[in-house]
């Protein structure tokens, strides 16, 4: 299925939208949805189809007071399929509240990322972003289009809202409530380990026994004060400091997320074709039971004592009151942990270089 569409259509109306839909519907081509290409298994692409791309439906509107089918008091944003995460960020600064969004810049908020589930850096406290999901707009396979809300077709507000992009009618748009300004307090950590680094191999093993603290690019509280998170960290830094684990803490706080994520939070890097990624979901129980946390941690060592990188995000979405069921998977809320495992080789690789690699 993989490849390349053979017709592309840059719409800007929900109007065109429906065009390409019949379309495709009554000549029989292989129809897709294409936002922003950051789908890891290549979905928003395939070969000979007929690729409807929504970046240009990226009206973001502010809704001062909103008044809908949801309970939700307060102001709201409805944005356009192709809007990212970096345009609704910028928004929501400039009217001074939050939005729950994850970190790339150019993840499309409207596209697969709520059609995901959405989740990170306000996810622990905020649950994901469907949980702010107050109504969508989509046209669905017959060419008709509704506005999907808690009131209004909840089947469908249901399945749109996590299970899964490209699926069940192609979105035009979506309207999120807002959460207030929110300070953020965090700190950044980097460190070389080894004869020569900051810290020794056996320092360092010690040091994340339990803790995933070995890079944190950034740790990241919201809605905390710096005086809050240093006592929240206080026995922690205490331990590190017994083990000798010396190593510069960059404390920073914020009044805003904005702040926040544009100052602390590093670009990906993804889609090149000499890297390969895998994930997991690793549950709570892993941390809390004894054995299983030896285990976990004896997994890291190895992927990383194999020449792997390990890039772990604090998930544990939070449950949040009153908002409508969605057909997102509920692991994300039992989940401490989402851990991306990551291996390279050379630009031209032997192919026993790239099995090599592969097998952590
Ligand atoms: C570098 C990187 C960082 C990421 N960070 C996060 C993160 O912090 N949090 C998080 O939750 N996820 C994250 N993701 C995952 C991301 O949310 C998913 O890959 C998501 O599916 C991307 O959606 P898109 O619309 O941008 O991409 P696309 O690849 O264009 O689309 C993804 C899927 O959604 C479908 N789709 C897109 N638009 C529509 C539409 N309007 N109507 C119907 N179907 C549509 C496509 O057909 C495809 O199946 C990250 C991914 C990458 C590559």
């Amino acid at each position: 299925m993989g490849g390349y569409p053979s017709y592309s259509v840059n719409v800007s109306t929900v109007a065109q939208v429906q065009l390409a839909i019949n379309f495709a519907r009554n000549t029989g081509v292989r129809l897709l949805v294409h936002n922003t290409g950051h789908d890891y298994l290549g979905k928003s692409t395939g070969a000979n189809a007929l690729s409807i791309w929504t970046r240009h439906l990226n009206s973001i509107e502010f809704i001062a007071n909103y008044a809908g089918a949801s309970a939700h008091i307060g102001s709201a944003f409805k944005m356009g399929a192709g809007t990212q995460t970096w345009e609704l960020l910028q928004a929501a600064h400039e009217e001074d509240v939050s939005v729950l969004t994850g970190e790339c810049p150019t993840v499309g908020v409207a596209g697969g990322y709520i059609a995901g589930g959405g989740m990170r850096p306000l996810s622990s406290k905020y649950g994901l972003a469907v949980d702010h999901v107050l109504s969508i707009d989509v046209v669905t396979p017959d060419g008709k289009f509704f506005t999907v809300d808690e009131k209004n077709n909840t089947d469908l507000f249901w399945a749109l809202r996590g299970g899964g992009g490209g699926a069940f009618g192609v979105v035009t748009s979506v309207t999120v409530s807002t959460l207030p300004k929110l300070k953020m307090a965090g700190l950044t950590l980097s460190i070389t380990i080894g004869p020569n680094g900051d810290v020794s191999d056996d320092i360092f093993w010690q040091a994340i026994d339990g803790q995933m603290s070995w890079a944190l690019t950034p740790w990241i509280v919201p809605d905390m004060s710096l005086d809050e998170f240093k006592a929240m960290t206080a026995d922690l830094r205490v331990q590190w400091e017994k083990l000798k684990f010396n190593v510069p803490l960059n404390f920073f706080e914020t009044d805003n997320f904005y702040e926040a994520w544009t100052t602390h939070f590093p670009d990906d890097t993804v889609g090149v074709p000499n890297l390969r990624t895998a994930s997991r979901l690793i549950d709570d129980q892993n941390w809390v039971n004894p054995s299983l946390l030896n285990d976990t941690i004896a997994f890291v060592q190895r992927v990383i004592n194999n020449g792997s990188s390990l890039i772990g995000y604090n998930i544990r979405a939070a449950t949040v009151a009153d908002a409508p069921a969605s057909a997102t998977v509920p692991i994300w809320r039992d989940a401490t942990m989402f851990a991306i495992v990551g291996t390279m080789w050379d630009a031209v690789p032997e192919i026993g270089q790239i099995i090599t690699n592969t097998v952590v």
